[in-house]
C-alpha cells in the first residue's frame, strides 16, 4: 500500500525508551513503525535523519482569551503558538467572558473551537454552577476547572463566575463531579489567609509587584498549602478525581504523596514558571510584573526537579496566560491592579528539552510528563504516544540546534516573553496534528478548522510512580 506521509531517519522518543525508525503515516493515524530505511511507499516524506520525533505535547492548562479579551490573544494566536512550539493538543480554561459555566455557554464556545483551532482542544469547563454539570460533562470536555481565588482589587484575571471559595460551595461542586468521572482541576488558593496577608503588606503601604510575590509566598506558601490540603480531604470523601493546578511548595509536594501513597486518585501539574521563571528573585526585582505568575522562593527548586522525576508530580502544563504590556505595567507600583500570569506556550517544550539535555531529567521523562502522562490523566487513548493506531500528533526536533528566545519571534498579540534572552537547545522544526502538518520551516501553515475537539474515549490512569503504600 502507499501510506499519505513516512517519517524517515528519526530517533524516537517515548515515554519509556528510545529507537531508530520511520513512521508510516494514513489519514491521521500512525499506521506503521518499522526499522530505518524499510521499504515504504508514500505520497510524501518528511527526513528526519538527525531528528528526534516525540509525541506531539498536550497542554491541559492554557488561556487562549477567547471570547471575551481577544486583545490579549484569540483562539487562532493561541493554536498558532501552539503549533510552533510542538503542542498538538492545547485545553482552554474557563475564566473567558461569558465563561463556559452553562451548557448553552460551553456549546458556543465549542462551535467557536470547531471554526478557529488549528491543534487539536478541549475546553476545561467552569465547575462553578453545579445543576448544570451532568449535562456539560457529556459535551466531550476532559474536565472542569475551579479557581479557589477571587480577586480584590482587579475584576481579571479571577473574576466572579468562575472562583469559589466557600467551602460548602466547594464541596457541591466535588459532589456534583463525582458521578460524571470527570476530573476536577482546581486552582488551590486560601482567600481568607490571603486576605489577612495581603491587608498587612498594604497597611505598611506595599502594593508593588515585590510586595505582591512576597505575600503569595508568605508563610512557606500557606495559601497554597492549607487549600491543597482542604481539596485532597475533599477529594477523599467524594472519591471526585482531583488535578491540582501550580504545584510549587514543598509542603503541596508532602500531601501529594500522601495522597497518593494512601490510593486517591490526584494528579499534580507543574507549570514552566515554576522552574524557569518565578523562582529566581531577581527575576522578580528585574522584570517585575512580566515575572509574575507567582514567586516560588529558591528553596522549592530542587524538591519541584526531583517530583517532576520521580513522579510526585504527573505532567506539566504551560498555564500560558498572555497578557499586554498595559495590563502589566501597573504593576511596578501596585500589582494587584495588573494581571497576573506569564506566557509560554511556544517555549516550554524547548525549554524542558534543554533541560533533559543538561541532565535535569531524562530525555524520555519530559516526554511522558509534556505528552503521555497528560494523554493518560485525562483519558486521551489515542494521544500522547508513539504507537501504531494512535493520532499522528508528532513534534520533529533538533535536539543539535539552539535557539534565543527573544520577543520578535513570538506568535500572537501581546509581543513579549518572560523568557526573552534565554538561550535553549532543542527546536521544534516540524508539528504535525493527526497527519496534517500544521507548522514547519519556521512558518505556521495549519489551518483555523483543522483542530478537533480531543474527547476522551479511554479509561483514566494516574500517572504517578509513588507505589500505593501496601500492607504488612
Ligand atoms: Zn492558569
Amino acid at each position: 500500500m502507499s501510506y499519505d506521509l513516512v517519517i524517515r531517519g528519526g530517533t524516537l522518543v517515548t515515554a519509556t525508551g528510545r529507537y531508530a525508525a520511520d513512521i508510516a503515516i494514513d489519514g491521521e493515524q500512525i499506521a506503521a513503525i518499522v526499522a530505518p530505511g524499510t521499504p515504504l511507499e508514500a505520497s510524501r516524506v518528511i527526513d528526519a535523519t538527525g531528528r528526534h520525533v516525540l509525541p506531539g505535547a498536550i497542554d491541559v492548562h492554557s488561556h487562549h482569551r477567547e471570547p471575551g479579551f481577544t486583545h490579549k490573544e484569540d483562539i487562532v494566536t493561541a493554536t498558532s503558538a501552539c503549533a510552533a512550539g510542538g503542542v498538538t493538543t492545547s485545553f482552554a480554561m474557563p475564566n473567558v467572558a461569558p465563561p463556559p459555566n452553562t451548557v448553552e455557554r460551553l456549546d458556543a464556545m465549542i462551535d467557536l473551537y470547531n471554526q478557529r483551532a488549528i491543534v487539536d482542544w478541549n475546553i476545561n469547563a467552569a465547575g462553578t454552577v453545579p445543576d448544570q454539570i451532568a449535562e456539560m460533562s457529556t459535551r466531550g470536555i476532559c474536565a472542569f476547572k475551579v479557581f479557589m481565588v477571587v480577586d480584590s482589587g482587579r475584576d481579571y484575571p479571577h473574576m466572579p463566575g468562575i472562583g469559589v471559595h466557600d467551602h460548602g460551595k466547594l464541596l457541591e461542586i466535588f459532589e456534583a463531579i463525582a458521578p460524571t468521572g470527570l476530573a476536577l482541576m482546581v486552582h488551590p488558593h486560601d482567600q481568607e489567609l490571603m486576605t489577612h496577608i495581603e491587608q498587612g503588606f498594604w497597611a505598611k503601604g506595599e502594593r508593588d509587584a515585590q510586595a505582591y510575590a512576597k505575600a503569595y509566598s508568605a508563610m512557606d506558601g500557606i495559601i497554597w498549602d492549607t487549600a491543597a490540603a482542604l481539596l485532597l480531604r475533599l477529594q477523599q470523601s467524594t472519591g471526585t478525581r482531583l488535578h491540582l493546578l501550580h504545584t510549587q511548595t514543598v509542603g503541596v509536594l508532602q500531601q501529594i504523596r500522601a495522597a497518593k501513597a494512601a490510593g486517591q486518585p490526584v494528579t499534580a501539574e507543574l507549570n514552566p514558571w515554576a522552574v524557569f521563571l518565578g523562582n529566581d528573585w531577581s527575576n522578580i526585582v528585574r522584570w517585575g510584573p512580566y515575572a509574575l505568575s507567582y514567586y516560588v522562593p529558591e528553596k522549592n527548586t530542587e524538591p519541584l526537579w526531583e517530583a517532576l522525576a520521580d513522579g510526585t508530580i504527573d505532567l506539566i502544563s504551560t498555564d500560558h496566560a498572555p497578557h499586554t504590556r498595559e495590563e502589566k505595567e501597573p504593576g511596578w507600583t501596585d500589582c494587584w491592579k495588573a494581571h497576573t500570569g506569564t506566557p509560554s506556550t511556544q517555549f516550554y517544550v524547548p525549554m524542558f528539552l534543554d533541560a533533559a539535555l543538561a541532565g535535569r531529567l531524562t530525555l524520555e521523562r519530559v516526554v511522558d510528563l509534556i505528552a503521555t502522562a497528560p494523554a493518560e490523566a485525562f483519558g486521551l487513548a489515542r494521544k500522547g504516544r508513539l504507537e501504531v493506531g494512535a493520532d499522528a500528533d508528532i513534534a520533529i526536533v533538533n535536539l543539535d540546534a539552539e535557539m534565543e528566545i527573544r520577543d520578535d519571534i513570538v506568535i500572537g498579540k501581546i509581543g513579549w516573553t518572560p523568557y526573552a534572552g534565554k538561550r535553549v537547545r532543542g527546536v521544534v522544526e516540524t508539528t504535525l496534528v493527526r497527519g496534517g502538518i500544521v507548522y514547519a520551516d519556521g512558518r505556521v501553515v495549519g489551518n483555523p478548522g483543522w483542530g478537533r475537539q480531543a474527547r476522551p474515549d479511554g479509561a483514566w490512569k494516574a500517572a504517578g510512580t509513588v507505589a500505593p503504600a501496601s500492607a504488612g
